[in-house]
């Protein structure tokens, strides 16, 4: 039988009331012979940075490196608006990107036609929506130097940020989201701006490149980053996976996020690279949200997102495609049933809580 080891670390606010519900469906997991699953636990963010004294200790990094897959909570609240900068909670998560070299984030934007109403869009928009969003992650303007504020001689400030791309930066991020198309529906749509911008032309060149020499049975088309922000809005079933840089990634996968109703729906996924001594990927799956203080410790949490997030680990990190698409039926089932949590219910209709919403899931996985 295949063992997994997994590291979970539930952060701050709802975190770990989140990642408790993805624990009982990696318990679920075991006990319906997909595997054992080793579960080492961590603290990170404003817990770490409390029972540590920094928001995520090198013995935790060491352990998400050796982990096959870590599974992560949400971090931040008031608490820690107080603390240096470099201990924020939040420099945790970051961190832990650096280290694992985490370049590329996933984000889907899915629509389950029981939610579709949750939508700002009109149904027959989103109803069905499966798309995908690799969004490159460890370059581009976010890290480019110089990145300042100068005074100039004449006592005006000028600021400056930088976008860089290297061509192997671009290629690695292609690879991943045209390996994921192949699974998907065969279609990647690459974003950027090679009208106005020269990384742009870059990107498009050296998509174009890696299509051509590795992955010609995948249809590509090349858009706008500015046109494709509009078609999210207007069209979005006609994409499967978005390719695109640092920048516009964050601003796409935002726009997706919206297309699908709650924040409590959202997973993520980062991943590296491969190892080649072990055939691995590191990887890291979260929640989109954050720790939500303003509902922490009430057990109102949606835990839908940390079980989104556990089903892309076992697709994406564990191999366990079977188990993942069995998880994501029970979700929707459960769903079509009517549960809701507060943040997907109707306004004056009945809400279940954190926990009932996790039990059901892990009942509807049983039932298969
Ligand atoms: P948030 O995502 O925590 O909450 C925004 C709103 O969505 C809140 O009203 C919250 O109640 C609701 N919400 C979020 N997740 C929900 C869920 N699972 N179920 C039901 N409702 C949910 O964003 P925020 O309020 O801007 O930030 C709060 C804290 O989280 C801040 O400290 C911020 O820095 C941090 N944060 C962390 C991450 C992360 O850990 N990756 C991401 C975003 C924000």
């Amino acid at each position: 039988m295949s063992r997994h080891n997994i590291l979970v670390l539930p952060g701050d606010g709802i975190g770990p009331e989140v990642a408790r519900e993805a624990e009982k469906v990696l318990a679920a997991l075991s006990s319906e012979g997909f595997g054992e699953f080793e579960i080492e636990r961590g603290l990170v963010g404003g817990a770490a940075f409390d029972g540590e004294g920094a928001p995520v200790s090198d013995a935790t990094v060491r352990l998400a490196g050796a982990a096959d897959a870590v599974l992560f909570g949400a971090v931040g609240g008031p608490r820690w608006d107080g603390v240096p900068y470099d201990k924020r909670p939040e420099a945790g998560l970051l961190r832990l990107r650096q280290d694992l070299g985490l370049f590329a984030n996933l984000r889907p934007a899915l629509c389950y036609p029981a939610l579709a109403e949750a939508s700002s869009l009109k149904r027959e928009v989103v109803d069905g929506l499966d798309l995908l969003i690799v969004r490159e992650l460890t370059g581009g303007v976010y890290f480019g130097e110089p990145k300042e504020i100068v005074t100039l001689e004449s006592g005006e400030r000028r600021a400056v940020d930088t976008q860089l791309y290297t061509e192997s930066e671009i290629e690695r991020i292609a690879r991943v989201a045209f390996d994921l198309a192949r699974k998907r529906r065969g279609h990647v749509a690459s974003a950027e701006k090679r009208n106005v911008m020269k990384t742009g032309v870059l990107w498009n060149q050296t998509v174009a490149r890696v299509h051509r020499d590795e992955f010609a049975d995948v249809a590509l088309e090349h858009v706008l980053a500015d046109n494709c922000a509009m078609q999210l809005v207007r069209r979005p079933k006609q994409y499967d996976v978005i390719v695109t840089d640092n920048l516009f990634g964050d601003i796409l996968s935002d726009v997706a996020a919206q297309l699908t109703g709650s924040l409590g729906m959202l997973p993520s996924a980062s991943l590296g690279a491969v190892d080649p001594a072990t055939g691995r990927r590191r990887s890291l799956y979260e929640p989109v949200h954050g720790s939500a203080p303003d509902i922490a410790g009430q057990g109102l949490a949606n835990p839908l997102a940390m079980i989104g997030s556990l089903a892309m680990a076992l697709r994406y990190s564990l191999d366990l495609p079977d188990a993942a698409d069995r998880l994501d039926r029970a979700v929707s089932s459960v769903l079509a049933e009517g549960l809701r949590t507060r943040d997907i219910a109707a306004p004056g209709a009945n809400a279940v809580g954190t926990a009932e919403m996790g039990d059901a899931v892990v009942r509807a996985f049983r039932a298969g």
